[in-house]
């Protein structure tokens, strides 16, 4: 299917002006297809002119325009010609369209926990058509107006409040003008928690399966969303127009949530069936104050084309935070943004696929999707900050507020912007944007600290440009540091030049630990003296300042993939700093990192197993001393779940014999011991099948899936790559499981064999996946086999012209990340 091009979506925003748009959808002929009737009344500039509608249907049934039939045999690649439109027109189309598993369109599942059916649509980007007729771009807004029939006993949710005419039949309220992408349905035997809030209704809606944790952890989102509301409505001065909000738990979504105005969707593994860590609680938050915000910025002023999208997220990424921050009891919001978000964002950057945080023109929307990713979110929030560290927090927020009133129910560009960022503080940001948004990459920032008889001689700070994407970027940050946990020094500074003398820092004692950007207010590489890298095994643990400690983790993790540091420091600081670390982001992440990145990565497969008993045996120390059930606990038990190879315990814990407290009938975590067992050959498939039975739920049946594909035997591999890339109808979620699975292996031998058939098998599968979920598979299918002979394959696949962007841009970034393994493997062999 051919992506709308900038030129075409120009062509069509001069000619046409929708109206409106009536959608009756029927949702009860079955589990493959349902039926959609679209009505769509819309005026023409140019009387007498062609344009097209968009339809990606498997039959249109019937459509006319201004009742002249039209034929349906002229529709190609989505495309229904509309000849000689007039003025003022009523289109209608008539189409059965099918249901998809793949999590774009109106995706259904089944829940394997009762056997019920369930439905969301997620039309972002491109995927209306695939639900009504439309003229699918994002500056074509019109109010909607929507009846589903469905089966009896099914709700039905929408952007509008919905409303039960006769059994089955439902009506939603005319909603005010949206952009075709944030149209949503939710239909299927949702169970809900409702409430009120200021004078807007609520709702929390989950599957029937789902109702304990739905109820469970009601209380918290419903605080979290009417805090957010608070604070945006104080923040933004414009109130809350869409009606009712309804926060929707879905099945098999492929990202954390999406913002469709009165009716959000997130995915449902944020009903945590069993214990949650505090970051995970405060990830939740996050998304959920995200999404609200998303409420002014996104869906009240939308993005004129798809190039801006980076705008709503950035803002949005921002936002977020700042709400935790101020509102909420999340208040170290911004830590756990460096240690997660950041860490992503700064991925993104070490990629050759970076790219300016805007002004990269997508000349289709497909090709605006490739580069929605950590640059979009992470580094423009932090860029946001430096915007805010530049012409201050008053004249920012009454930029956005103009912003937003100028252009409500419209579509705004970063022009737009910008422009009333600029007439708020009258300040030109020509210079600031070309440097900050415009130019892709990062500089470096360090400090140079000269030392004489214990006090600081001179210090000098430093900002490396990188030479490949030179800018004067002007950094607004801090240094700051410590010894045995006494601050020796902090200091806000704003540098613009390669050298910049701090001569008040001279006379200090000098710190045993200098962090720069210790706040994390900035955006560049952090590069750790050599003798603040040599400190931290006996100094970071006692760093009072998380967020300090956040930036030395990330710049360590940085340093691993730049192969500036190696594996084993990373491992020496970890033992040394984590078993003492109180902030439950870095608890939960660092430990995470740790065992999923550094040591399948970056530790040569020979020495894994050694390292893998030395953390689980850091695990064990903190689970013996933490308080049961708080997070340290639980990133504890996690670690030695995935970690141990003692067989008794995993054995005894996957019985649920002497658990550590809070997790008995822990079903998620039951599952990781379940995998760290069958991925050492201690289970079978029948072994694996009777604790699904026992969890025989959506997620019970993705981490079976997990477990098979993980054993370390020939015939599981066949089974799980045949699975994994045949034709078997597995959704997007099976798939991923599938591929996480699979390269598990105590050698590289039993897998290697697969290596060249990625290369081949997983890029034919665009003819069958939706782009989002490929992408998805491309990356977690990459082959976890680092060698030259993967790096000589890899490089031969991104020479092939006909891959689709979903599956080239994934790979330019697992290459990369292949090569940064490979280059540290070399840097560090024998040490
Ligand atoms: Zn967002």
């Amino acid at each position: 299917m051919p992506s709308l091009t900038l030129a075409e979506a120009r062509e069509r925003a001069d000619l046409v002006t929708v109206t409106s748009y009536a959608v009756d959808l029927d949702l009860d002929r079955g589990v493959e297809v349902f039926g959609s009737r679209s009505v769509v009344r819309f005026t023409c500039t140019t009387p007498g002119a062609r344009t097209w509608v968009d339809v990606h249907a498997r039959t249109v049934t019937s459509a006319t325009l201004n009742g002249r039939a039209l034929d349906a045999g002229d529709l190609v690649d989505g495309r229904l010609p509309l000849p000689d439109v007039a003025g003022e027109n009523e289109l209608v189309v008539e189409a059965v369209m099918a249901y998809s598993h793949d999590g774009q369109g109106l995706h259904r599942a089944t829940d394997p926990a009762d056997g019920l059916d369930y439905v969301y649509g997620h039309l972002f980007l491109d995927a209306a058509p695939s639900v009504y007729a439309c003229f699918d771009q994002p500056d074509l807004k019109a109010p909607y107006e929507l009846t589903v029939l469905a089966p009896e006993e099914w709700v039905v949710l929408g952007n509008g409040a919905a409303t039960r005419e006769a059994p089955g039949r439902w009506r939603l309220a005319a909603t005010l003008p949206l952009a075709t992408y944030f149209v949503t349905v939710c239909a299927g035997p949702y169970v809900s928690v409702t409430a009120e809030h200021d004078g807007i209704p609520l709702g929390l809606h989950a599957r029937a399966s789902l109702r304990e944790p739905l109820e469970r952890h009601a209380p918290e989102m419903l605080e979290v969303t009417r805090q957010s509301f608070d604070y945006f409505h104080d923040l933004f001065g414009i109130r809350y127009p869409f009606g009712e909000y309804h926060q929707v738990f879905v099945p098999e979504f492929n990202a954390g949530a999406m913002e469709n105005p009165g009716c959000v969707v997130l995915r449902d593994q944020y009903l945590f069936r069993g214990a949650a860590t505090r970051d995970e609680l405060l990830g939740r938050a996050n998304t959920i104050s995200h999404e609200l915000s998303h409420m002014w910025f996104g869906d009240l002023v939308t993005m004129q084309w798809w190039d801006d999208l980076w705008l709503n997220e950035s803002f949005a990424e921002y936002m977020s935070h700042r709400c935790l921050v101020d509102a909420t009891r999340y208040t170290d919001a911004w830590v756990d943004s460096s240690i997660v978000r950041k860490v992503w964002g700064y991925g993104a950057e070490r990629s050759p696929s970076t790219h300016p945080v805007a002004g990269v023109e997508a000349l289709d929307a497909q090709s605006a999707l490739q580069n929605f990713d950590g640059i979009s979110y992470a580094k423009g929030a932090a860029t946001l900050r430096q915007l805010i560290s530049f012409v201050g927090d008053d004249a920012f927020i009454a930029g956005v507020r103009d912003y937003l009133s100028r252009l409500a129910y419209g579509n705004g560009t970063l022009a737009d912007f910008l422009g009333a960022i600029e007439r708020a503080s009258g300040r030109s940001l020509e210079q600031w944007s070309r440097a900050w948004l415009l130019t892709a990459d990062r500089d470096t920032l360090s400090v140079r600290l000269t030392e004489q008889g214990g006090a600081v001689s001179d210090a000098v700070v430093l900002r490396e440009t990188p030479t490949r994407h030179p800018a004067d970027r002007p950094h607004a940050f801090d240094v700051a540091g410590w010894t045995d946990g006494e601050q020796r020094l902090g200091l806000s500074l704003t540098v613009t030049d390669a050298e910049t003398p701090v001569p008040a820092l001279v006379g200090n004692p000098a710190p045993a630990v200098v962090v720069p950007n210790a706040a994390d207010l900035t955006w560049a590489r952090i590069r750790l003296s050599d003798s603040t890298i040599d400190a931290l095994p006996a100094q970071l643990a006692s760093v009072p300042d998380a967020q300090a400690r956040a930036v030395v983790w990330s710049a360590l993790l940085d340093g691993v993939h730049g192969a500036t540091v190696s594996p084993d420091t990373f491992l020496e600081v970890f033992h040394a700093s984590w078993p003492h670390e109180t902030n439950p982001s870095l608890l939960t992440r660092v430990a995470s990192y740790a065992e999923h990145r550094i040591v399948p990565w970056f530790v040569p497969r020979e020495r894994q197993a050694g390292v893998r008993s030395a953390l689980a045996e850091s695990g064990r120390t903190v689970l013996k001393q933490a308080p049961a059930g708080q997070t340290a606990s639980l990133a504890a038990a996690r670690l030695v779940a995935g970690t141990s190879d003692d067989e008794s315990l995993l054995r005894a814990w996957a019985s649920g014999h002497d658990l550590p407290e809070g997790l008995s009938d822990d079903g998620d975590f039951r599952w990781i011991v379940v995998r760290n067992l069958a991925g050492r050959g201690l289970l079978d498939d029948e072994g694996i099948e009777q604790f699904r039975s026992r969890d025989d739920t959506l997620q019970g049946s993705l981490n079976a899936l997990l477990c098979r594909a993980s054993r370390p035997d020939a015939d599981a591999k066949a089974w799980a790559w045949e699975q994994l890339t045949g034709r078997h109808g597995r959704s997007n979620y099976e798939m991923v499981h599938l591929a996480r699975g699979f390269w598990q292996a105590p050698d590289d031998d039993l897998v290697a064999a697969y290596v060249p058939r990625y290369f081949d098998d997983v890029p034919a599968m665009a003819g069958w996946v939706g782009e989002d979920a490929l992408s998805r598979v491309v990356e977690s299918a990459f082959p976890v086999v680092f060698s030259d002979e993967t790096a000589r394959l890899s490089a031969a696949a991104l020479e092939r012209t006909d891959l689709s962007p979903g599956v080239r841009r994934p790979l330019v970034d697992c290459d990369s990340e292949l090569r940064e393994v490979l280059a540290s493997r070399r840097a560090f062999a024998g040490s």
